[in-house]
């Protein structure tokens, strides 16, 4: 492949040798629950290259004084639609009304500004898992790692594969409504094109209807999806709403089970076991239905499924499905309010830390590349004014963020880096690699 010199002058490499150094007062371990007091941290072209009490700091360097705050590794968000937010309550089913009434262009752009409050709110990393009109994900995840907006390191479904409809229940004279929100795969022929395509279009991981409809994805089937899905390293989430089809997606060895309604003792102990993720997608927000009968009856069964998989040790992930819209709230604060879940919950805080970055990366996959603040690694980091150990409602109020070493706020205000670059699609934009 021939690469030309203008090319190689982009490269955001290219751009400055220039180095940041952090004096940070606490840096907070999510991995062991340690804080180390009085850390230099310093930064060069985007990576973390020197992390310790005693690093001497260049004179040339850039400082930035963190030392009033806790700096921790970035938030993720293991399950989230940014490309989708629905025209009226959940329960009325309003995402037909997105497909028909808001074009795929126009769901991207509301992308990256859900995109830029979620980086804001402290998550630098999201899975998003489908119903993003025509990879309307895709061109997100483009457009944020050739930096021409800021937002989180995603992680993208493409397309969700499902049995014949998805998640969707047309009438026959609508038919077409199905696409693109979901792609039919009924065979085993269906189901690898299926997987083809969406690895084609730039999906990150593959994320498929288990159980949708009466006629769901046998275990076979499944075992289909993740060794072609395999062969160019992703990984398959599955939707699951029925206990037989979590019996049927664990006994196939999924990766990860997205949502929590249809887990029980049973299948928690079987996850264990496996090693499967569980992205429970707990909402808080059953209270905000407040006409909803039974929000209250909901979301504690929500809790006690949750501290039943804390118990029986499952692998589980902060995550929220959040496509909706709260009033007064922007999508990084309608995702941060999911903490209330987990504060139900009543497990540990240095847990949740932990679920919340560390395990973030490991569902996402990038456990070994990326998150951890770890000399080699992309430089992405957050501060916040309280120990998160002790109290994670300091999570609430993010007063710095930074990713690939780039400011992205500061001093509680958002103030973007040099992400705006006005260079030509890369011809690597819609590539496998
Ligand atoms: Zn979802």
């Amino acid at each position: 492949m021939r690469i030309s010199v203008f090319a190689l002058l982009l490269l955001p490499g290219c751009l400055s040798a220039q180095v940041t150094a952090l004096k940070i007062g606490h840096l907070v371990n999510p991995e062991n629950g340690t804080v180390a007091a009085n850390q230099v941290v310093l930064i060069e072209n985007g990576k973390f290259t020197a992390i310790g009490t005693n690093v001497p700091i260049p004179s040339s360097a850039t400082q930035i004084d963190l030392s009033q705050y806790y700096v921790s590794p970035g938030l993720v968000d293991a399950h989230n639609h940014l490309a989708l937010t629905y025209k009226d309550e959940p329960e009325h089913n309003s995402y037909y009304l997105t497909t028909v009434m808001d074009s795929t262009a126009i769901r991207a752009i509301q992308a990256v500004s859900n995109g830029i409050t979620m980086m804001n709110a402290g998550f630098t990393m999201v899975r998003d898992l489908g119903n993003n009109g025509n990879y309307a994900d895709t061109a997100l995840r483009v457009a944020i790692e050739q930096g021409w907006v800021p937002g989180p390191t995603i992680i993208n479904s493409g397309i969700i594969i499902g049995g014949f409809g998805g998640q969707f229940y047309p009438v026959p004279e609508r038919e077409s409504l199905i696409e693109p929100e979901y792609l039919n795969a009924d065979t085993n022929d269906e189901i690898v094109k299926a997987v083809r395509r969406n690895i084609l279009y730039g999906a990150k991981v593959i994320k498929i209807c288990v159980d949708c409809k009466p006629y769901g994805y046998t275990a076979d089937e499944m075992r289909l999806f993740i060794s072609e899905a395999a062969k160019a390293g992703l990984k398959v989430a599955g939707h699951v709403q029925t206990h037989a089809g979590a019996l049927r997606a664990i006994d196939a060895g999924i990766w990860s089970v997205e949502h929590s309604g249809a887990l029980d003792d049973e299948t928690h102990k079987l996850m264990a076991k496996k090693g499967i993720w569980r992205v429970g997608t707990e909402t808080p927000f059953t209270s905000y239905h407040t006409n909803t009968p039974g929000a209250k009856q909901r979301f504690d069964r929500q809790v006690e499924g949750m501290k039943n998989a804390y118990a029986n040790h499952v692998n589980m992930a902060f995550s929220t499905d959040a496509d909706y819209y709260i009033p007064g709230m922007d999508r990084g604060q309608v995702v941060i309010d999911f903490l209330k879940s987990w504060q139900a919950a009543q497990i540990p805080a240095p847990e949740i830390l932990k679920i919340m970055t560390v395990n973030g990366y490991k569902v996402s996959d990038l456990y070994e590349k990326r998150g951890l603040i770890k000399v080699g690694f992309p430089a992405d980091l957050i501060a916040v004014r309280g120990n998160p150990l002790e109290d994670l409602d300091t999570l609430r109020d993010v007063r710095f963020v930074m990713k690939d070493g780039i400011f992205f706020k500061k001093d509680g205000v958002m103030v973007p880096g040099p992400f705006f670059h006005s260079g030509p699609v890369p011809p690597s934009a819609w590539r496998i690699h």
